[in-house]
């Protein structure tokens, strides 16, 4: 049993020791609990869970803290990957609910499981998901700041559970200022995916993780019987041909992790319920 989570890039306003270190000590929290949750449930549950714990935090962009959109409102998207049935579930520019991952966690009992807007709102609503602002006076500010000046962090996690199943939960706020009804990536297989080989989950630029379908190209490789470092470098390669942004977090069925970044300011934290590691 094995988890790796990651807190995205470090926004532009974020960049302070001081938050670096809040982060840092946020994922070792979140990792620790999110492994006690992997002894009783499924990679599948876990990874859900790790992600809403994360979405809970306002250090990060997704559900509370989320980055405010061109037009002033917040629309949030995340999804779910199961690796032993490959289905995958999601929601994308969602309103108003406290959890994304866990409307596209219910979506995975449905037939129609990747909803969009006012649709995923509705089902969550009629799923007994409350309506609940994201918002926080930071991020407003920022937005101010922005609109009178005229600029990232999704989460994620992978899981393996005691079963050797493989599971990828992402969920983001988005890039920031974006046009509304811009698609990220994190709902899409370019930027969460997993199969029973391999569970990718991917931060950066959406354009740039949808254009290079990291997260899609990295299971596919592993699945062909790359490790995890060759097929991390050959998709960063391909990433640097189009001068992309973006970075990853992997396990493999072997319960090896990885993760690799385009620029050095991600955050990554790992535990095995022994050793922690913390990247950024
Ligand atoms: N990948 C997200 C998006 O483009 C942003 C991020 O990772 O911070 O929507």
């Amino acid at each position: 049993m094995k988890i790796i989570i990651h807190g995205g890039f470090f926004s532009e306003s974020d960049q302070s020791n001081e938050v670096k270190t809040a982060k840092q000590n946020s994922l070792k929290e979140i990792a620790r609990s999110a492994f006690e949750y992997l002894q009783s449930n499924s990679a599948l549950d876990t990874a859900a869970y790790a992600v809403s714990l994360l979405e809970n935090n306002e250090l990060y962009n997704a559900g509370t803290g989320s980055q405010i959109q061109g037009d002033g409102i917040i629309r949030m998207s995340a999804a779910v990957m199961n690796g032993e049935t490959q289905k995958m579930s999601g929601v994308i520019n969602i309103q108003d609910v406290k959890n994304p991952v866990f409307v596209a966690r219910e979506l995975m009992k449905e037939d129609d499981r990747i909803l969009g807007g006012s649709g995923a709102k509705k089902y969550a609503t009629e799923h007994g998901f409350e309506n609940f602002s994201t918002e926080i006076p930071k991020r407003r500010e920022e937005y101010e700041e922005k609109l009178k000046n005229g600029g990232k962090g999704t989460v994620g996690c992978v899981a393996i559970d005691k079963d050797g199943k493989l599971a990828a939960a992402t969920s983001t706020g988005g890039k920031g200022f974006e046009l509304p009804g811009r698609i990220s990536d994190s709902a899409t297989v370019a930027g969460n995916y997993a199969n029973s080989v391999c569970a990718v989950s991917c931060t950066g630029v959406g354009e740039d993780i949808v254009s290079n379908a990291t997260a899609a190209k990295i299971v596919t490789r592993v699945t062909d019987g790359q490790s995890l470092e060759d097929a991390f470098a050959k998709t960063f390669d391909e990433l640097k041909e189009i001068d992309g942004f973006a970075g990853a977090i992997a396990i493999d069925s072997k319960g090896n992790i990885y993760h690799q970044d385009s620029h050095p300011t991600m955050v990554f934290a790992s535990f095995d319920g022994e050793n922690f590691e913390i990247f950024n």
